[in-house]
């Protein structure tokens, strides 16, 4: 589960006290509507109300995790260069989470930061667009990008030895 941990990170505060105030509204909505009265006509045993109550808040946590989700969506979509906004906006309005399957179906990569000049590059590119720095594994004979499970440089035919495999 260290992936969710590490995703969670990505979730954004405003949206946390978003989810919170949400379910919070909810809940007291609920409570007022249902519960006050229910209480006040003394035919409902309290531990009746007291579980209604419980069932309620129950309830009220699903809007709050529609709502960091959209906020995941947001903060996701930033950080792999896509459009936040666009993204944001499909994820809350199409209805039933459609909105938000359809983003983690077309999401970009994440991008690898440059090891010369650390700007973001899309990581199915071989050369940094801003610097030139070959991204990933390259061959030590003529010094074209390879790929990991390449043992044979494509572009030389030279044998590609481990280290090669993983130099940068
Ligand atoms: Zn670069
Ligand atoms: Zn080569």
């Amino acid at each position: 589960m260290n992936w969710l941990k590490r995703e969670w990170k990505t979730v954004p505060v405003w949206s946390m006290w978003l989810a919170a105030a949400v379910s919070g509204a909810i809940w007291i909505l609920m409570m007022l509507l249902f519960a006050g009265p229910l209480l006040s006509s003394g035919g409902v045993p309290v531990p009746m109300v007291a579980l209604y109550g419980l069932l309620a808040g129950l309830f009220a946590l699903l809007p709050a995790t529609y709502v960091l989700t959209i906020g995941y969506v947001n903060a996701d979509a930033r950080r792999r260069g896509m459009r936040s906004g666009v993204w944001t906006a499909i994820a809350a309005l199409i209805p039933n989470a459609v909105g938000i399957l359809l983003y983690f179906l077309f999401r970009e990569p994440l991008p690898v930061a440059c090891p010369r000049c650390a700007s973001p590059a899309d990581q199915r590119l071989r050369f940094c667009p801003q610097c030139g720095q070959t991204l990933g594994p390259q061959c030590a004979a003529c010094g074209r990008p390879t790929e990991i499970s390449w043992s044979n440089c494509g572009h030389c035919g030279a044998k590609l030895a481990r280290r090669d495999l993983t130099a940068a």
